[in-house]
């Protein structure tokens, strides 16, 4: 499966694209500032229906301009010759948005996300690592959303109960808080043996990936789920047990502070890597390759996950990826990415000689002011 057809309009840099896609891909030359990132994000945009980096729709739009449309055309979803279109455009006024699939509007956004199978790999990953919990929570939702059913509803619906339960935390009585405890419990438990779940099932192969990346160092994924350390359960059916003693517990604290203390909206993980002979939190005591190591070692699971889940190859969209790692690493991610990138493989870099990633087998397209063309850049 891959992405066959491309057209776009008033996406940041990027006025008027048109692109036709060979199902092996291509690597995509330029200087910097020149759409690189934001041809990679458009893409992107097709799968999550809003940007990878969590920015408002309105920052898309093409300064000057009213609207941004984004259309794909995915063929082989299926294994066959099939073609199926994704399409979104946004209007600045009444600041609205509309996602079709094939033409026909789903009823509900997650019903839309994920239908094109896409992985990105960008420098801002680093985030992943440096940034507070929020980063790490949204990794887990969008991974999640986009292989676990259910999984999206389930958050949506969290973060509404968590939203009355906070404004009644503010406003109401007792019993106004407590009406929201249940619901709260319900959708929370949820979406803590989710996250717990997935972070256990991923714990071996992130420690390999990290591995094959690191040239042999250890790595372990640790879930922090946001409830007193002696309430954290054992076992995901006892989560609602566990949330609903937690606000029980909290409730004082709750109505002193205003806003609700426990629950999946909390939530943390950490990656723990080799650093003075154990390991420890890789955010707090990692080197900039190791950090950069753990960040692609993340990215790597959710293509893993990706690839599970659908039974085939993602889309790779890959923005500048050696750029950061020393000689050894870089070889190592290579190696790796050979053996597990079979699908369709989209990859920038400012220059031709980073493009390492089958340098040889991808057609190299070349942009400039948000106009590409295929081959070197010339009249
Ligand atoms: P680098 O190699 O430095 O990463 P790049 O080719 O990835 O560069 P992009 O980040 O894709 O560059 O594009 C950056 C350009 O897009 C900037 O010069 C910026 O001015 C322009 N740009 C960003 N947002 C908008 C917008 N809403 N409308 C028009 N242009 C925009
Ligand atoms: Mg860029």
């Amino acid at each position: 499966m891959h992405l066959a057809r491309l057209r776009l309009q008033g996406f940041r840099n990027l006025a008027d694209v048109r692109l036709e896609l060979p199902p092996e891909g291509i690597a995509l030359v330029g200087p910097n500032a020149q759409g690189k990132t934001n041809l990679l994000e458009a893409i992107h945009y097709l799968e999550l229906f809003r940007s990878f980096r969590g920015v408002r729709d309105a920052e898309l739009v093409r300064f000057g301009e009213a609207f941004f449309r984004v259309e794909g055309v995915v063929r082989g979803a299926t294994g066959g010759g099939e073609e199926r279109t994704l399409a979104a455009a946004w209007q600045r006024e009444g600041a609205r948005k509309r996602v079709t699939l094939d033409g026909v509007e789903p009823e509900r956004l997650a019903d839309a996300v994920g239908h094109l199978g896409a992985v990105l790999f960008t420098p801002a990953d680093l985030a992943l690592v440096n940034d507070g919990p929020h980063e790490r929570r949204r990794f887990l939702d969008i991974v999640l959303s986009l292989n676990e059913p259910g999984y999206l509803g389930a958050l949506q619906r969290y973060r509404r109960v968590l939203g009355q339960r906070n404004a009644a935390l503010r406003e109401g009585g007792a019993a106004a808080i407590a009406a929201w405890d249940e619901p709260l419990v319900r959708e929370g438990a949820r979406v803590f043996a989710s996250r717990r779940a997935w972070i256990a099932g991923v714990g071996e192969a992130f420690a390999s990936l990290h591995a094959e990346i690191s040239g042999g160092e250890p790595a372990e994924l640790v879930y922090l789920p946001a409830l007193p350390t002696d309430a954290r359960p054992d076992d995901a059916e006892t989560f609602d047990e566990s949330l609903r003693s937690a606000l029980r517990s909290s409730v004082d604290q709750e109505r002193r502070m205003q806003t609700t203390v426990v629950g999946p909206h909390r939530d943390e993980f950490r990656m723990r890597v080799p650093n003075g002979g154990r390991l420890r939190d890789v955010r707090s005591y990692g080197s900039g390759g190791q950090r950069r190591s753990v960040a692609l070692a993340l990215r790597l699971l959710e293509a893993r996950t990706l690839e599970e889940q659908r039974g085939r190859a993602p889309i790779l969209l890959m923005d500048d990826v050696f750029a950061e790692l020393d000689e050894a690493r870089s070889e190592r991610v290579l190696e790796l990415l050979e053996r597990t990138a079979v699908g369709q493989v989209i990859l920038t870099a400012p220059r031709a000689s980073d493009i390492r990633l089958r340098g040889d087998r991808l057609p190299r397209w070349s942009i400039r002011d948000g106009v590409i063309q295929m081959g070197e850049w010339g009249p």
